[in-house]
Formats: C-alpha cells, sequence, structure tokens
C-alpha cells in the first residue's frame, strides 16, 4: 500500500471509478483505494445461489431477504454460481433474468461502492442448465469437427444465451486432454491432443468473449488447470503424476491458446499433481500460469477445494491455514460454496496476522475488478427480463444440428451406408435410440443429467430424426431385443442406438469403458437375422466394441445434443456426407488406459511402437474418397521463432461432394529425448465437389515443436531443437531444417 493510497488522498488526475470512459486500469485504483480490507476480501469470495435462497442452504424456494443479506450485505460477497443444477422455479430464461436482476438489485442497493455481483454458471453445452435452451454436442463430439469456426460460432450463441439471463461467467471451455476412457469427465474434453484442443478451446472462449449487445460481456474460463483429466487410476480427482516434461510439452499447451485469446479466468484442478494439490501450488499458479504463460485474468478455485486442503488433501491443518496456502499459491478468488463468512474472516485474520500480504490481496482484487470494469459490468448491471425467453428458446437450432453432423464420425462402413431414402422398413433399437436424457449426458439441467421431475429439454432423438428423414417409410421401434429381431424380417435396416448412463464426475468415473453385455448380445441378435445393421453410438467416450467392433456400420455421434436426432439421420441417408475424425484414440481394449497417439518412441522403431488402437486419432470415412499430394514446404529451413508454411493439393476423387480434414503430423527422426514418432502440429478442413482437386496452404508455429530437453531433470523449458524434421501429410512427406 502507498502512502497516498493508504491515506486515501486521491492523486491529481487519477480516474474516478464511475467514469465509464476512463481506463479501466484508473477506475481500478481509485476504487480500490476506497475500499475497506472488509470490502477486499467479500470481492474474493463467491458462494452458491442455494444460500440466497430458501432456508439459505441446499433449499431451492424462492430468494429471500435475510439470506441475501447475509451474503452480500454482511459478507459483501462478490460473485454468486449456480452450481450444476441450482435452477430458478420454473426454469425459465425469463426466470433465469428475473433471478439475477434481483440478486444483483439487492448486491448494488447493499454495496457502499456499488460494486456489482457477477453471476456464474455452468453453460458447457450451450446455456445447459435452462430447459428451453438449445444444447450443443457435448465438447467430445465438438472436438471431433476439426472446426475452430464452428467452435466460434458456438461459443457466441452459448454467450448470448448466458447474458440474456444475467449470467455473465461462463465456467467452460475445458481443455483437459482426453487420455483416460474411465474418468468421467472424459465427454467434457475436445481431444486427446493439446494442438487440436486448444485451438477449439481458444476459437470457443473468442466466440463467447466476442462483442457484446446491449447487455454486459461474458468471461470465459479456462479449466482446469492443469493435469486434471489424468488421474492415475482413472477416478476424478485422484492424484496424477505427470512428469514435468509430459506437463510442459503436452499438458500446459493445450492452454496457452486460451491465455492467448485472453480468456478472462481460469479454474483450478481440484486434483493433486506430482504429490501438490493444485490449489496450494505455487509452481502452477504462479510460476507456470502467470510468469511463464501470462495469464492476466482471475483464477478461482472449483467447488470448495480450499476446504479439501484439510479435508482430503491434509497439507493444511486448519481451514485458515488452508485459505493462506492457497491464495499465496495464486487463487484469486474462493468457489466456497458452503460458508461464506467463515471464508471471508480466516482470510481477514491471514492479513492481520501477516500471514497474507496487503499487496497479494489487492493484486487478486484488481483482478477481479478489473474483469467486472472490462464486463462492462458497473454500467450494464442488468439484464432485459422481457428479452430472455425470445433470446434464448430455441435459437440457433441449425447451427447444432451443423455441429451434430459434423461432429459425427463413419468409423466402419461396409457398403451398408448411406441407407436409402426409398426404404420400406426401418427398425430402430436400442437404449439410447428414443432417450433425451441419455443424447443429452450430463451438465443437461442438472448436475447428472436431466433430474427426475423436469421437463425435458425440446430435443430430436434418433428415431424421431428418422422418422422426419424418410416420412413414407415405416420407421418402426423396437424396445426390446425380441421386438427387434422379430421386426427385423423383411425390414431394408435396423439401426441399432447404444448409449450409456449420463452423469457427471465421480459418478460418471467406470472401471469398464466398453458396451455391456446387453447391447453386444442385442447387435449380434440382430446381425444373426441377416437384415444391413447399422449400429450408432450416442456415448461419452469411446467405449471398447467386443462383438461390436466389426459390426458393418459403425457411427459415433458421441453425445449429440438437441439436433442430435436430426444430425445423425442427416448422416444416416447421405443427406450430409460425413467429415467428422476421431479426436481421440479409439482403444481396442479396457487395459490400453491411459491411451493417446502420440506415445514416445520406445522398442519398435516404427510409428505404433505401443499403440495399437481400434480406431485410429484422426480416423473417419466419408461417402467420397479423398488423396492429398506430397506436401511442398514455401522454405526448408526455418528459424526457432518462425513458421512452417506448406501448400498441399486435396482432391475429392469420388462421385460425392465432400469436406476432409487434413492433418499435419511433425516427425523427428532424431531427438535428444523420446519424442512421438509423431505430433500434430496443425490441420485443415477442405470441402470439395465430386472430383475437384484444390492446393490449400497450412501453416504452423514452430514452437509446436518445443520439447522440454535433459537428463530427468524437472527444472528444464520447452525449446524447439534445432536439426532436422519432416512433416507428414497422408502417406506424403516433406523434410526441412530448424537453424
Ligand atoms: C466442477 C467444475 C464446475 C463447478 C461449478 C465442480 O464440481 O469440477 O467443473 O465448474 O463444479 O459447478
Amino acid at each position: 500500500v502507498t502512502g497516498a493510497q493508504a491515506s486515501g488522498v486521491i492523486e491529481p488526475g487519477s480516474a474516478d471509478y464511475s467514469d465509464a470512459r476512463a481506463p479501466v486500469d484508473r477506475r481500478v485504483d481509485d476504487l480500490l483505494r476506497r475500499m475497506t480490507l472488509e470490502e477486499k476480501v467479500g470481492q474474493m469470495t463467491q458462494i452458491r445461489l442455494g444460500k440466497l435462497r430458501g432456508n439459505c442452504e441446499w433449499n431451492p424456494g424462492p430468494l429471500r431477504e435475510d439470506c441475501m443479506k447475509a451474503v452480500l450485505e454482511d459478507a459483501k460477497v462478490g460473485s454468486i454460481l449456480s452450481g450444476g443444477g441450482e435452477v430458478p422455479n420454473p426454469n425459465t430464461p425469463r426466470a433465469w433474468a428475473e433471478m439475477t436482476n434481483a440478486i444483483q438489485k439487492f448486491a448494488l442497493d447493499h454495496s457502499r461502492l456499488k460494486i456489482p455481483v457477477i453471476y456464474g454458471a455452468d453453460g458447457v453445452h450451450g446455456h445447459s442448465n435452462v430447459v428451453s435452451a438449445t444444447m450443443f454436442p457435448h465438447q467430445v463430439g465438438l472436438g471431433a469437427t476439426w472446426n475452430p469456426d464452428l467452435l466460434e460460432e458456438i461459443g457466441a450463441s452459448t454467450g448470448r444465451a448466458m447474458r440474456a439471463t444475467g449470467v455473465f461467467w461462463n465456467f467452460a471451455p475445458v481443455s483437459d486432454l482426453a487420455r483416460d476412457t474411465r474418468w468421467g469427465r472424459y465427454y467434457e474434453t475436445y481431444s486427446e491432443d493439446p494442438v487440436l484442443a486448444g485451438s477449439l478451446a481458444a476459437a470457443n472462449v473468442r466466440g463467447q468473449q466476442g462483442p457484446a449487445d446491449d447487455t454486459a460481456k461474458l468471461t470465459a474460463t479456462a479449466k482446469h488447470f492443469a493435469g486434471y483429466s489424468e488421474p492415475f487410476n482413472g477416478h476424478d480427482r485422484a492424484p496424477a503424476q505427470l512428469p514435468i516434461r509430459y506437463l510442459q510439452d503436452t499438458v500446459l499447451p493445450a492452454f496457452q491458446p486460451q491465455f492467448d485469446a485472453g480468456v478472462g479466468t481460469v479454474m483450478i484442478n481440484s486434483g493433486a499433481v506430482n504429490g501438490v494439490p493444485a490449489h496450494a501450488s505455487k509452481y502452477l499458479l504462479t510460476e507456470q500460469l502467470r510468469d511463464r504463460m501470462g495469464f492476466r485474468g482471475v483464477a478461482i478455485t472449483d467447488w470448495e477445494d480450499i476446504r479439501f486442503l484439510v479435508d482430503r488433501y491434509h497439507v493444511a491443518a486448519d481451514y485458515r491455514e488452508a485459505i493462506a496456502l492457497a491464495v499465496n499459491a495464486g487463487v484469486d478468488m474462493a468457489m466456497e460454496p458452503s460458508n461464506a463468512a467463515e471464508f471471508t474472516s480466516g482470510l481477514l485474520a491471514n492479513v492481520r496476522s501477516g500471514a497474507i500480504s496487503g499487496r497479494r490481496i489487492d493484486q487478486a482484487v484488481r483482478r477481479i475488478l478489473t474483469l467486472k470494469f472490462q464486463l462492462g459490468l458497473f454500467e450494464k448491471p442488468f439484464v432485459d427480463e422481457a428479452k430472455a425467453d425470445s433470446i434464448v428458446e430455441g435459437a440457433d437450432r441449425r447451427l447444432a444440428r451443423q455441429a451434430a453432423t459434423e461432429g459425427t464420425v463413419l468409423l466402419r462402413n461396409e457398403g451398408v451406408l448411406p441407407l436409402s431414402t426409398n426404404a420400406r422398413k426401418l427398425v430402430v433399437t436400442g437404449d439410447a435410440a428414443d432417450s433425451v436424457p441419455r443424447q443429452l449426458g450430463g451438465w443437461t439441467v442438472g448436475w447428472q443429467g436431466i433430474p427426475s421431475g423436469s421437463p425435458l429439454p425440446p430435443a430430436v432423438t434418433v428415431l424421431q430424426g428418422i422418422r422426419t428423414a424418410v416420412p413414407a417409410a415405416d420407421v418402426v421401434s423396437a424396445p426390446t431385443q425380441a421386438d427387434a429381431v422379430t421386426q427385423a424380417a423383411g425390414a431394408d435396416a435396423v439401426v441399432v442406438v447404444l448409449g450409456e448412463d449420463p452423469g457427471a464426475e465421480g459418478d460418471a468415473d467406470t472401471e469398464s469403458p466398453e458396451l455391456t453385455a446387453e447391447q453386444q448380445a442385442l447387435v449380434t441378435a440382430v446381425r444373426a437375422t441377416g437384415t444391413p445393421v447399422v449400429v450408432v453410438l450416442l456415448t461419452g467416450r469411446p467405449q471398447v466394441l467386443g462383438a461390436v467392433a466389426d459390426a458393418p456400420a459403425l457411427v459415433a455421434g458421441w453425445l449429440p445434443g438437441s439436433e442430435g436426432g436430426n444430425a445423425i439421420a442427416d448422416v444416416l441417408f447421405g443427406a450430409v456426407n460425413p467429415s467428422g475424425k476421431l479426436a481421440v484414440s479409439w482403444p481396442k481394449t479396457i487395459g490400453d488406459q491411459p491411451f493417446s497417439y502420440d506415445q514416445p518412441r520406445g522398442a519398435n522403431a516404427g510409428p505404433s511402437s505401443s499403440y495399437d488402437p481400434q480406431f485410429a486419432f484422426g480416423h473417419g470415412l466419408s461417402y467420397t474418397t479423398f488423396t492429398t499430394s506430397t506436401p511442398v514446404l514455401k522454405a526448408t529451413e526455418v528459424r526457432r521463432d518462425d513458421q512452417v508454411r506448406l501448400s498441399v493439393a486435396v482432391a475429392n476423387t469420388g462421385d460425392r461432394d465432400g469436406t476432409v480434414v487434413v492433418p499435419v503430423y511433425v516427425h523427428q527422426p532424431v531427438s535428444q529425448v523420446l519424442t512421438p514418432y509423431q505430433r500434430l502440429v496443425g490441420f485443415t478442413r477442405v470441402t470439395l465437389k465430386a472430383h475437384e482437386q484444390r492446393t490449400v496452404e497450412v501453416g504452423f508455429p514452430t514452437k509446436h515443436l518445443a520439447v522440454t530437453a535433459g537428463d530427468m531433470h524437472g527444472d528444464g523449458r520447452p525449446e524447439v531443437a534445432r536439426g532436422a524434421y519432416e512433416v507428414l501429410v497422408g502417406e506424403g512427406r516433406a523434410g526441412f531444417t530448424v537453424r
């Protein structure tokens, strides 16, 4: 605290924080120096909606003045969240807007300095807490689109919907890598690959945080920083053991593009990495996040995680000590759902005892106020309740359909697909054929998926989508295996749609990420009838397929959202030529976990030393065929801080129009430490008419080649090694040298 700030004297020429035209940093300076310590620690606190309503605890019920007073006036809390499934009743966009406006009004009326609150929620596949909102595919399906432009549009749509209801903070997207199908949050990730995941996440952030209308702007969240997705035994929040080389070269790079895109907030990994809970790790939260990766926004804890430093990890003797550990490590705001006053008083006690410095508090509060000013919350704290329904309900359904079709991956096709639109009889069976909850998955209205008693979101199931696509056909729904077998006789095809129970976090962990015995038996039984069979998988992870592995037609539709049924029908009947490509490796056996294509080269020299997937990363068929030429490099020598640019001719050699994803990999013939046979460094999507050919250019920064060198040491930094490399595109390759 400087002299002028301590005495409360406002320096000549400094801005008044209420002056919207003044630069944000000057407004923050002014506001910060007017605030008491109690007001500052309140800003560092986020509390769950439940504490403002019902019985001031977990009870839903309406907002209550005395509950709001305890949180917003007494504890001076600066942020509220809807924990998964905390929704107003009725759960309509308008009711959300009324609720967030009422909270905001109370906060402003009872805040000495009129500091607005910021409301946060998990809009992880659209504004997915709201029944009538459009649910996009979950991230695992969007990963398979390899389409950043689409992700940007989805981000913008989600942001529009959330802002219309007064939710200006979205706890999405997830940048964790998909590397273990046992993990319950696999479906919340884009890809196992950091370049692909990072580019899609950054595009989504740009969309979400893009230009606002007549409301404040929205901040996205990069989560969960870092190393969350590889709990050592596949169980959510189990500790991760990640070699520093792997952390730096693979895990952290997936976050960097979001930081470069200016994501406003980061949420911290609830687990421990290498023996240190991420929430207590100055190495992760300050050295890596701030000093090396350049993140400038607000770091928030995950749910109750400071408390867990005591109860779960036992790295602090009591809550107060845990608060000091976390805040000194780099936490700016605590998602402290249950007891705001305990957190704020613990924080105050730490400042008074000197365990946390006043400078550290000011640094955290400065970041939080900067965010609130940048979003425009001081100027536009309220939303127009009358507009909320029309902005949210049924919005962007065409975009949702496009996303679901582009994410659908045609895994196998022995001449069965596309189905004829002249089919006379089709049988549709399987546990996910006509199930909105299965199709939409977890984090839909409720945390674990649509809660019983909630109205169903208006979604199109596969059964409905097929009926709409072929209105003249007799589309028979066969709920049981016996029905399906009986009906198969004389049918043109049987479509078997298999899913998994919706769920989230630890409840969605599984020891056996494979199709169940019943699911496999159903497919075997209908195949035995001799009628052509198409298997559609609506699952949040690649399931080990067992007897289904050689099904004549196999389609991965993931968790495709509100328009899933129409999208699957588009692909099955060929209205859309499939272009989805696996953004994850499809394992052959459960024992493959953890799994990814970029395993370091081991005993064998070839590309697949220990990589023997059912379907490889990047796999995905089309109804046409494509070829790519040998890549041609613009320059065969590049500097270490440069871009590599290449061109490649892509040809559609078949009779249908189609879109192809062209991945670009790099191979390093000789490296100082083990590197994968190939690493993804860039990609492009090309849409070509039948028999059309086009030359496209792709570029990538050499920083994608960076590797942490050194013999077992933990203090090295990723660097681009000088020497020989090759780019690999399809079957073609071309060499270049980094100088
Ligand atoms: C999850 C976060 C989520 C938060 C708030 C936690 O349990 O780990 O991803 O943002 O809850 O709902």
